[in-house]
């Protein structure tokens, strides 16, 4: 006989654990199966260690570059890649402690172990059988690697979170969000590090000007920008370096490889087959407005939705909206997946919202966009030999110049953009944004000042 509860969520990840918890302070029976680490991809090998490694790149930064001219007279003795790994596990763990305790204040049943579909409404896990009204399937997803002779001497980014020590020499090799962070951190942290992308540039989804700025920072300060540059084979060498050859005949020696390239979605091995949810041709759940699969009953949310949007706070708020509508009553909720703020933990760091100039442009028509562009030189490296640009840009369309895209790049734009994008998502203008007397002196500023 299977155990029933009123709702399982599959999968203890952002999307899981916001979803459990929500529905049992709503007063459910909720059921959570995790197979591996409370937390998920953002806590244990995504955003939150990530960001660790990024601030402590801000530290050598800070040291390297911008001590002197502040009148510091810095040596370092050494840094201990192993010292900022064992600090961030420390943190990952009273992370752990909390979720721990937060399942428990509600009421969540938290089984440990990996969860296969029986049926419609039932799960096996370890052997044993449970079952419930509404199912939510939160597994996320897993990097990939690519199919080359030699590829499986790479690491990909779980593996680049389990590396105890520093590489020397490191192949980082993918142009999105994870390619340039990783790039950035190991650059920053003093390791020899070339970034290879397919094309003319990395983050070419983004807006134009965010790449370009990107580009020419890594053109000064690097990371070894590799454009034009497809891996074609990996080879191991007698000392245990790695050969990673490129389709254009060029060849690197590194200690590390990194694969960036991309994730998929782990839904293949949970037993859908046994269900009525219908997958996408790349494995992704295929999903209505509010969250339900093809299948009575079975929700989906997070990375491993068709279109989604694959960041942390995205997968919260659905999974928390679903439970609203689900247990509270709220039967029109509905996560908006429009005007998402991202950053890329890039050095310096980008944030960026809405439409970008091409894309507005194809939607609005050219005559009917107006761009504000703002560059300067970053204060806090105004002062210093070493100097780090900022770049701004607001995209504004129709006669009323309604803000229909954000997008920054410098010192702080990790921290500036949430603030303006509430104002965007209740439809600021330009002139909402030259109404606030600016906050001086900043570099948020600029999107109030702008001529
Ligand atoms: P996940 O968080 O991946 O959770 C899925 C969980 O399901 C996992 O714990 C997994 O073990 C479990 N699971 C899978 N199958 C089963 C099964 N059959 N039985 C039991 N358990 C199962 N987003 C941001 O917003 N900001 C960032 O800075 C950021 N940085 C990132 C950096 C990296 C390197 C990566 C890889 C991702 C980053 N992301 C970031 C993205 C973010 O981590 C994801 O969007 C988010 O974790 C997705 O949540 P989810 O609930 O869909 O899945
Ligand atoms: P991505 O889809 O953003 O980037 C993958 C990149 O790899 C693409 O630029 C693609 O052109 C390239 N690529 C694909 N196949 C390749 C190949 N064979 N050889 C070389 N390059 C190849 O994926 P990601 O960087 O793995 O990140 C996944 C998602 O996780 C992101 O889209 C983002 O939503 C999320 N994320 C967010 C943050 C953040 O919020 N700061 C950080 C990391 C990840």
């Amino acid at each position: 006989m299977a155990q029933h509860f009123d709702y399982i969520c599959l999968g203890a990840g952002s999307g899981g654990i916001a979803s459990a918890n929500r529905a049992a302070m709503r007063g459910a029976k909720v059921l959570l199966i995790e197979a591996k680490a409370l937390g998920g991809t953002c806590v244990n090998v995504g955003c939150v260690p990530k960001k660790v490694m990024w601030y402590g790149a801000q530290v050598a930064e800070a040291m390297h570059l911008y001590a002197k001219d502040y009148g510091f007279d810095v040596s370092v003795n050494k840094f201990d890649w192993s010292k900022l790994v064992e600090s961030r596990e420390a943190y990952i763990e009273r992370i752990h402690g909390a979720y721990d305790r937060g399942l428990d204040s509600n009421g969540v049943t938290l089984v440990r172990g990996y969860g296969r579909f029986v049926d419609n409404n039932t799960i096996e896990v370890n052997g044993e059988h449970y079952s419930a009204d509404h199912i939510l399937i939160a597994t996320g997803g897993i990097p990939t690697i690519p199919s080359i002779s030699g590829a499986e001497y790479g690491i990909d980014s779980d593996g680049f979170f389990a590396l105890n020590e520093q590489p020397k020499r490191v192949a980082v090799v993918g142009a999105g969000y994870i390619a340039v962070e990783l790039a950035g951190v190991l650059h920053a942290l003093g390791s020899e590090t070339h970034l290879f992308v397919r094309k003319h540039a990395p983050l070419r989804s983004f807006d134009p000007m965010l790449s370009e700025a990107l580009m020419e920072s890594m053109a000064t300060d690097g990371p070894s920008l590799h454009t034009h540059s497809i891996p074609e084979s990996v080879t191991k060498n007698a000392d245990g370096s790695l050969t990673l050859k490129l389709e254009n005949g060029e060849s690197y020696e590194i200690d590390t490889l990194i694969w960036a390239i991309g994730r998929r979605p782990s839904t293949d091995k949970i037993g859908l087959e046994n269900t009525d949810v219908k997958l996408n041709d790349k494995g992704y759940v295929v999903v209505d407005a509010q969250q339900n699969t093809t299948a009575k009953g079975i929700y989906c949310v997070g990375d491993i939705i068709e279109g989604g949007i694959e960041l942390t706070p995205v997968a919260v708020k659905a999974g928390r909206l679903l439970s609203e509508r689900l247990f509270n009553g709220m039967t029109d909720a509905k996560m908006d997946y429009s005007l998402v703020p991202t950053v890329v933990f890039s050095h310096p760091a980008i944030g960026t919202m809405g439409l970008t100039e091409p894309e507005a442009i194809a939607q609005y028509g050219e005559e009917n966009v107006k761009v504000y562009n703002s560059g300067f030189t970053s204060m806090y490296t105004a002062v210093t030999a070493h100097r780090q640009a900022c770049k701004m840009k607001l995209v504004c369309a129709g006669k009323e110049e309604k803000v229909v895209g954000i997008h920054g790049i410098g010192y702080g734009m990790d921290e500036i953009l949430q603030g303006f994008g509430v104002a965007i998502k209740m439809g600021a203008t330009k002139a909402d944004f030259d109404a606030v007397v600016a906050i001086h002196p900043t570099g948020a500023e600029e999107f109030v000042t702008m001529r």
